[in-house]
């Protein structure tokens, strides 16, 4: 029995036979050409060959798999798009006089280095989507079809990066699960798994080249782990878990049209976190009342430069428009300290969780924050939009917020462009400033919800991104828990609703102190929302009362 230790990137219990995909076909080499003209004509067909298949592929996901999985689709036919791309291959024919396919694998690999030196896990993970539009020209030029992964029964797939094109081409009555050398879990790949349901592991590294084809392995998606050659003991106790598995996931999904409200009829919203406009529909899939937090960075990421307003309320139109009747809390950019965009450098800070990030940064740039409120009021016609500003620290930032709001609103209606008048603005709560003032900030906004990411990391003096301070940043300590209460006692006085939208929110260890203390809005990921759901129907709201107080007295 081996173990080989990778990433566990989409949950759940695979036993069965490798079967090891060979690496993809042959690097094209540097063939002179002479018709420039002609080589440049032969990409731009067989782009447009590309185009045409992922339309196939978008239109198959969607039905396989829904519209998050299939938006993959939609992002590769923006790379091929991309102006910078198309340009840089056109270049390197007319330049060097070489055929299409060099052009294009030179290109990709170009880009693909970019993505990769970035070293944030997001765009590192789009390095893979170049590879996989550029190998797709390739083919299109040598005049294939991009082919599925031939199946032999059901397998355990094995391939050094899975292609999103080819995970979502393999017969899925012939996967049982993933494997990779590389990836992450933001890989394109690694999404698709989970939105298929399929168990995977990633980032195997050297384990992986040790690999047989043909061996017998168990595949732990929830552990990283893949164990080639198991002892009779340890697959016992592991096809014991996956029918343990089984059987939960049985149970959550008939939760799924239960109310969320405990035994005795104290409803609790459940709401979901995400971070692209096609999350939600996975989230409405797990039966989330609405959209708790959309953490808008992300649309930053996937762009060379800031987003412009119409891609923006096209996004935010997408998410609203999905269900008009469930409200969305959509946070306005939160960039900086962990979240860097390549184009908006930073300069170097000693503590960027303390310094130039979130509303510090829209403030200073009225420019980059209008852009982004006027797309929000646009959308806010298409549904029900509630508006979060992050990283409040002092009144006289929520006052600020408000004049510029009153600019933009003023603007639209000077141009004639209708917007919402019920949409609701809130604040995050998660800095302990925020906390100490909660009673004056609760008069100036329609709602709050409480980041205990950041208000933990904050209270305890832990970074969050430090491993070796984990374990001081404690959400479920008196220190948080009193906190969290302060702030609802002074939401509520205030007839303000009071959400949780940090990590802590999706944890039932801690739901039965949020229930005691009349937490109004839980936001959690989508995920987590049947598991707390269940654990919600459990509890009394006056032992809870009783168990909470005498924890917190
Ligand atoms: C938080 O700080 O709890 C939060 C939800 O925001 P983020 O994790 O995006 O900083
Ligand atoms: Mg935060």
């Amino acid at each position: 029995m081996r173990i080989l230790q990778g990433l566990a990137t989409s949950p759940g219990i695979a036993v069965g036979t490798v079967a090891k995909l060979t690496a993809r076909s042959s690097a094209p080499g540097a063939l002179r050409i002479e018709d420039v003209a002609a080589e440049k004509q032969r990409v731009a067909d067989a782009i447009e060959i590309v185009r045409f298949r992922l339309g196939q592929l978008y239109e198959k996901t969607l039905a396989a798999a829904g519209e998050e999985a299939a938006a993959i689709f939609d992002i590769h036919g923006m790379m091929l798009e991309d102006e910078d791309y198309r340009q840089s291959i056109d270049d390197m024919i007319e330049r060097e006089s070489v055929c299409g396919e060099y052009a294009v694998c030179e290109t990709g690999k170009r880009f693909s280095a970019m993505f990769l030196a970035t070293g944030d896990d997001y765009m590192m993970a789009r390095a893979a989507d170049v590879d996989d539009i550029s190998g797709q020209i390739i083919t299109a030029l040598r005049g294939g079809e991009s082919s599925p992964v031939p199946a032999r029964g059901p397998v355990l797939i094995a391939a050094e990066d899975l292609l999103p094109s080819q995970t979502v081409q393999l017969d899925k009555s012939l996967v049982l699960g993933f494997i990779s050398k590389l990836g992450n879990l933001n890989s394109h790949a690694s999404i698709l798994a989970r939105s298929l349901g399929i168990p995977a592991v990633a980032a195997l590294g050297d384990g992986y080249d040790m690999l047989q084809d043909g061996a017998f392995a168990i595949l732990d998606g929830s552990g990283g782990a893949l164990i080639v050659d198991p002892d009779a003991e340890t697959l016992a106790k592991y096809r014991a878990t996956a029918e343990r598995l089984a059987a939960e996931n049985a149970r959550l999904q008939a939760l799924s049209g239960a109310r969320a409200e405990t035994a005795d009829g104290f409803s609790v919203e459940l709401a979901a976190n995400i971070g692209h406009p096609g999350e939600a529909e996975t989230a409405y899939r797990f039966n989330a009342d609405g959209i708790g937090l959309f953490r808008s960075e992300f649309l930053y990421f996937g762009t060379d430069g800031f987003p412009d307003e119409e891609f923006q309320y096209e996004a935010y139109k997408k998410t609203l428009a999905l269900d008009p009747t469930k409200r969305v809390v959509i946070r306005t950019l939160d960039l900086g300290a962990d979240k860097q965009a390549p184009y908006f450098q930073i300069p170097h800070e000693e503590n960027p969780a303390m310094g130039y990030r979130a509303i510090r940064i829209c403030l200073d740039r009225p420019d980059i924050f209008k852009t982004q409120l006027r797309a929000l009021l646009r959308a806010s016609v298409h549904g029900r939009l509630a508006v979060m500003f992050p990283m409040i620290t002092s009144e006289s930032e929520v006052q600020r917020i408000f004049a510029i709001l009153g600019q933009v609103k003023a603007d639209l209606r000077a141009e004639g462009i209708p917007f919402s008048d019920a949409i609701e603005f809130g604040i995050m709560i998660e800095t302990p400033a925020a906390v100490m003032i909660a009673d004056r900030l609760a008069r100036l906004v329609d709602f709050f919800s409480i980041g205990t990411n950041d208000l933990t990391q904050y209270t305890f003096a832990a970074d969050r991104m430090n491993p070796k301070v984990n374990a001081l940043s404690d959400p479920g300590s008196p220190a948080i828990l009193r906190m969290i209460r302060a702030v609802a006692d002074a939401a509520h006085k205030n007839h303000i609703w009071v959400g949780i939208c940090g990590e802590s929110a999706g944890d039932p260890d801690l739901l039965m102190h949020y229930v005691a203390i009349g937490i109004d809005e839980l936001s959690m990921s989508p995920h987590s929302l049947l598991r707390v759901k269940e654990h919600l129907r459990t509890l009394n709201k006056a032992d809870c009362i009783q168990k909470s107080a005498a924890f917190l007295q």
